[in-house]
């Protein structure tokens, strides 16, 4: 029986072969300027353990992974009421696509997508003063990092070349579903895209879903277990755009990812996993990190370590 540790090391190994495959996300520079060889891996186990392969320190945008920030928010201070702004089901269309935006008069398919997560940022600016830095606030005591800050060049690139998400959020305005000034809305999304968070950071901060709401970190519930049972459905449906069928039967984990390359997998009851990567494939997916998580997946069903970390499988059984 191999230790967490040694199978998390494998695995980097074995996800460092696939550096080669995908492509950094190039719609704003400021993001095309990553270099696409970096890998890691971080889990945080609901004791609170962490064991980590590759760059697991390293800061990156952490893009739409911020979009399960913005929607636990917003369901804390809104409940049920935010549905009639956002659906429950998957897109099966590109995450910032326009087209069903437009069809479904400006009630966008989830709050994974852009369109989405820019609505769910609506209800944020009516509800806090600085959204983003409550937003960075709360992932800054979550993850026990007081130093996560938001990337300046990312968010100003991201404004530079706003022009498909000011497009989205304008027509969601028409039809009467973002409430507040346009821009403020944006900058709101855009600033919580922008975040720079490590492996381990993400691990820790969202370890709360793995753990029925509970989080180790303020050593009280985050939110309530039936909620974090309903954000991992959605996370399960929706986390992986239009690749989220695909994600499920390679994975079966919920799971988000970011265009930074980073995806976080829950492990409901037991862990919380980030591998980051920046290369992407077609849907904006990280290719390592994608691989990195089926293969945490395949370990696990298998035996509790003591103290309740996950063993991995015997080698001899890993593909
Ligand atoms: N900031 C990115 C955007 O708005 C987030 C998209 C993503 O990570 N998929 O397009």
């Amino acid at each position: 029986m191999v230790t967490l540790q040694e199978w998390l090391e494998e695995i980097d190994a074995r996800a460092r072969t696939r550096l080669g495959t995908g492509r950094v996300a190039d719609y704003i520079p400021a993001l095309a300027e990553q270099k696409a060889d970096r890998f890691g891996i971080a889990v945080c186990t609901n004791e609170g353990d962490i064991y980590t392969a590759g760059e697991a320190q390293e800061p990156f945008s952490i893009q739409s992974i911020a979009k399960v920030f913005l929607l636990t928010l917003a369901l804390r201070v809104q409940g049920d009421a935010l549905w009639e702004r956002v659906g429950l089901n998957p897109s099966g269309m590109p995450f910032n696509s326009l087209a069903q935006l437009e069809a479904e008069r400006g009630k966008p398919r989830n709050p994974f997508i852009n369109a989405g997560a820019i609505a769910v940022a609506d209800r944020l600016v009516s509800a806090y003063a600085t959204p983003s830095k409550h937003l960075r606030d709360v992932a800054r005591t979550l993850s026990g990092n007081a130093s996560i800050r938001i990337d300046a060049r990312v968010r100003e690139s991201e404004w530079r070349h706003r022009a498909r998400n000011a497009a989205m959020a304008y027509l969601m305005k028409a039809f009467g579903n973002i409430d507040n000034d346009v821009d403020q809305v944006l900058d709101a999304y855009f600033s919580c895209c922008a975040l720079a968070m490590s492996c381990v950071d993400l691990a820790r901060a969202l370890n709360y879903l793995a753990a029925d709401g509970h989080a180790r970190a303020i050593g009280a519930p985050f939110i309530a277990p039936d909620l974090a049972r309903k954000i991992n459905s959605l996370l399960f449906t929706c986390g992986m755009y239009d690749a989220a069928g695909d994600f499920a039967y390679r994975v079966g984990l919920p799971a988000k990812s970011g265009v930074g390359g980073g995806i976080v997998a829950i492990v409901p009851g037991r862990l919380s996993v980030c591998a980051w990567s920046p290369a992407l494939d077609d849907s904006g997916n990280s290719v390592a990190a994608q691989y990195a998580l089926e293969l945490i997946a395949e370990t696990l069903g298998h035996t509790q370590a003591p103290g309740g970390g996950l063993a991995a499988r015997p080698r001899q059984h890993a593909p």
